[in-house]
């Protein structure tokens, strides 16, 4: 199985790199099946960048923007915020950083928002993480974390699963058809998961098989 680094920009002779686009892994599952919990475990071992959509949305929400309610109004719901909105707030963080390598978490969440991140920024994933993880676990996972999310009740919880499967599964089926999908089983407990995580990072030198 292909690892990050295989996918990685090329550099030349000189060791600096021919394409300065910034290295990008979308880290994409459904909802709870625990992709910012192993978003933070990455970012520990691998000097990536972690963003996650959702966390920028509700940062935006609580500075006041103009955009504040009707992102509020659309997490309420479970719907997708418009991909300009989101994409100029992963754009400014990805500015913000002086890094040159993310984990984008939960984005993007339909065809519409990936075609548009990828017309927009001109970068395409070097590797797509696909938490894969039995729903009555996720559901188990929302209803019993407690930060307080207008979205973590039962009624959204079944919209965020249907919006899942009907907009999200798409974008992880086209980019099975390129070859860039890792799936993940991600019902199992955190520490297991970060093992087959690690597999995918880490340089092919040390993999253990
Ligand atoms: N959201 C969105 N676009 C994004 C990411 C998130 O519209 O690119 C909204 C959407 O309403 C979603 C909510 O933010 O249901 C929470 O997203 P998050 O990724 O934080 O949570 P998840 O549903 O993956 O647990
Ligand atoms: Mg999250």
């Amino acid at each position: 199985m292909g690892t990050v680094a295989d996918v990685a920009p090329i550099k030349d002779t000189k060791g600096s790199l021919v394409n300065k686009k910034p290295t990008v892994v979308f880290v994409l599952g459904g909802p709870g099946s625990g992709k910012g919990t192993q978003c933070s475990n990455i970012i520990e071992h691998f000097g990536y960048t972690h963003l996650s959509a959702g966390d920028l949305l509700r940062a935006e929400i609580k500075s006041g923007s103009e955009n504040g309610t009707m992102i509020q109004n659309m997490i309420k719901e479970g719907k997708i915020v418009p991909s300009e909105v989101t994409i100029k707030l992963l754009q400014r963080a990805m500015e913000k950083s002086g890094n040159d390598k993310f984990l984008i978490d939960g984005f993007p969440r339909n065809e519409e928002n990936r075609a548009a991140f990828e017309a927009v920024t001109g970068i395409e994933p070097s590797v797509v993480l696909f938490f894969d993880c039995l729903e009555e676990e996720m559901e188990r996972r929302l209803l019993s974390r407690n930060e307080g999310r207008v979205d973590d009740n039962i009624e959204t919880i079944r919209k965020r699963f249907k919006v899942f499967l009907e907009s999200s599964i798409p974008v992880i089926r086209y980019y099975e058809s390129k070859g860039k999908v890792r799936k993940i089983d991600a019902t199992r407990p955190v520490k297991e998961v970060f093992e087959s995580v690690k597999a995918i990072f880490a340089p092919k030198s040390k993999q253990v098989h």
